[in-house]
């Protein structure tokens, strides 16, 4: 397996709307997509920082795992992304490594890219995912 960059920081915010307005009118970045994943109960919003993104993640439900991420947590960072250029075989590599993942086969993520996320119980508390751009194989 092999990590190419940091595909995306995802954050976790009350609200969307009022997130875009930092990010656009203070940071001075732009919102290019709003898209809401429905099995993961989350509205996101993306903004390109060079290679990497940054994704900011708004609960659908309170039930759903950002809903209950921020009512645990707060609002903040939530996961870190790496882009990888097999998922599948990064997975298996992981697992063999004795690390527990949430995902044991890559599933639709946001934006057309397949993810898998590790348990951050064994990633030193930070929740991580992989993501590989089907549009990216060669
Ligand atoms: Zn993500």
């Amino acid at each position: 397996m092999k990590i190419t960059h940091i595909e995306h920081i995802g954050i976790a915010v009350k609200s969307i709307d009022e997130a875009i307005s930092f990010y656009e009118e203070v940071l001075g970045l732009r919102c290019y997509a709003i898209e809401e994943v429905k099995d993961q109960k989350v509205k996101t919003a993306f903004f390109k920082v060079g290679e990497t993104k940054i994704e900011l993640l708004e609960s659908t439900d309170p039930e759903g795992p950002i809903g209950k991420f921020i009512e645990k947590k707060g609002e903040g960072m939530h996961h870190l992304a790496f882009a990888v250029d097999n998922l599948t075989d990064a997975l298996l590599k992981i697992e063999e490594k004795g690390i527990t993942l949430i995902d044991k086969s890559p599933r639709k993520g946001a934006e057309g890219l397949y993810i898998g996320f590790l348990h951050p119980k064994s990633t030193f508390g930070v929740l991580t995912e992989l993501c590989e751009d089907p549009g990216k194989k060669d």
